[in-house]
């Protein structure tokens, strides 16, 4: 078996789409500079990416700049069984150490040795097993430096936390704006109905030390900062390399016009023909990610509202598991304005002209998505990061404006109103644009997040030698 003569970077993710999204596009910036990268992550994804997006497993894989993509999943065989996070977290841990195991053996047999494992957050294990193989590894932190400085002194006692019987209260952490219970993850309020999740926040450091990198999706001018006031912190927290925003931009990404992508849901190509038809800076575009499910009442009052946001078209995702709350009739009557998909190709749609505002529920690959694009927000957050996301793009990027709940019509309709013509839209606007500046620069040619890749690439092939 010949030898593969790049070096070989295994990337590993958490299977949601919020980890796969970032994940892929990191291997495109490694790949582009000339290393062979594997994607991968539990076999639960495996046939949905296949259906969604085309990837295949196993095999060469596909040409990214000097370098080349590749699938292979992990070995884990879940049998279907419905579990909570923390269970599936835990089951993941016990199927995924023997797989992973397994899986680098296969790709030394293949004759690409792995030179370095970039693990995920959630997969802390992955860090054992690269170790046990004496591969060096590295993380991919997916949201901001600020929920990681938040989390951090939450896991390690260092910071009072709100309390949600005194909502006028502030609270300050080094390098962030004061944050009341509305910003701060909900996770870390004591009547989040979902306490497991405190133990997955505290996994999520658990190896973290032992990783020769912790990468993470942002990027230096953005989150300045928090940034600079982490190293003061005790315990040290690990050294933030941001190597983001990970976002596709605009069809002009580095796999050099190859599709490489992770959808798990099949995305709806022709509303990029519809949007064409609208006119420039018109569309509402609304969505709530991936997990995000709201209850049926809120769905009919996003539906009438943006049905009634000023005439305004608008193009709403709602995933197949929501569309049964649809109001009634609801589709007939929208045909006319409104185009509902059951998934978007958000990153093109950010990019079109036709988009006025960004009605999104504030997870971080959106929030960077929409920054990278300069596309004005209606910050619609549910839970966990995102309300630390929402905080950050309307106070602090002042890029939009805040949606609260319990949502009404006329909420929608007035959200949306201020962020396209209201008083304050104008500066919203150009405030977008500017961010959109910052984050291009950043991943161009010898911006600060392409140098700190470039670093890692030049690293991995100068320990592979
Ligand atoms: N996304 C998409 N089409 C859609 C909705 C979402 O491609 O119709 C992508 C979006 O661009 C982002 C990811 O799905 O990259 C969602 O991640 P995010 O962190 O924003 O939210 P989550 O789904 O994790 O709550």
């Amino acid at each position: 078996m010949a030898k593969e003569a790049a070096p070989h970077v295994l990337l590993i993710c958490y299977p949601g789409q919020g980890h796969i999204n970032p994940m892929i596009r990191l291997a495109k910036r490694i790949a582009s500079k000339g290393l062979l990268v594997t994607c991968s992550s539990s076999s639960i994804v495996r046939d949905k990416l296949a259906a969604a997006s085309g990837v295949s497993a196993g095999g060469d894989g596909v040409l990214v700049g000097r370098g080349r993509i590749r699938f292979d999943f992990l070995d884990d065989h879940f049998d279907g069984t419905e579990l909570d996070l923390h269970n599936f977290l835990r089951h993941l841990e016990t199927a995924g150490r023997l797989a992973l195991a397994g899986l680098l053996g296969r790709q030394a047999e293949a004759g690409r040795p792995v030179a370095c494992i970039v693990g995920n957050p959630f997969l802390p294990w992955a860090t054992d097993v690269a170790a046990e193989a004496g591969i060096p590894s590295a993380v991919l932190w997916v949201q901001s430096c600020a929920v990681f400085s938040i989390y951090y002194h939450f896991v390690h006692g260092l910071a009072e936390f709100p309390r949600e019987d005194d909502p006028d209260a502030r609270f300050a952490l080094p390098g962030l704006p004061a944050l009341s219970v509305a910003d701060v993850p909900s996770f870390l309020l004591a009547s989040h109905p979902y306490k497991v999740l405190g133990d997955t926040i505290q996994d999520q450091y658990r190896n973290m030390g032992k990783a020769s990198w912790v990468f993470v999706n942002s990027f230096a001018e953005l989150e300045r900062d928090v940034i600079a006031a982490l190293p003061g912190v005790r315990p040290r927290p690990p050294q933030l390399i941001p190597v983001g925003p990970l976002v596709e931009l605009g069809g002009h990404d580095d796999d050099g016009g190859v599709a490489v992508r992770g959808d798990l849901i099949r995305a709806a190509d022709d509303c990029v023909g519809w949007l064409d038809a609208q006119a420039p800076r018109s569309v509402v575009y609304a969505s709530v990610g991936s997990i995000v499910m709201l209850p049926a009442e809120a769905v009919a009052e996003m539906a009438h509202g943006l049905a009634s946001s000023s005439g305004r078209p608008f193009l709403w995702v709602v995933r197949p598991d929501t569309r049964a709350l649809l109001p009634e009739g609801f589709l007939d009557a929208a045909a006319g304005r409104g185009m509902v998909v059951p998934w978007s190709p958000q990153d093109r749609v950010l990019a079109h002209a036709a988009v006025a505002c960004f009605l999104t529920h504030c997870g971080w690959n959106s929030t960077l998505e929409t920054i990278a694009a300069g596309v004005p927000v209606v910050a619609f957050p549910q839970w966990g990061d995102q309300c630390t996301d929402a905080k950050f793009l309307v106070d602090v990027l002042k890029m939009g404006v805040h949606l609260r709940a319990p949502l009404r019509r006329e909420g929608v309709r007035e959200a949306v109103e201020a962020v396209t013509t209201g008083p304050e839209a104008g500066a919203m606007l150009a405030n977008a644009r500017s961010w959109s500046a910052a984050a291009r620069a950043a991943v161009a040619p010898g911006g600060s997040s392409d140098r700190h890749v470039q670093a890692f690439v030049d690293e991995v092939s100068r320990r592979a030698r």
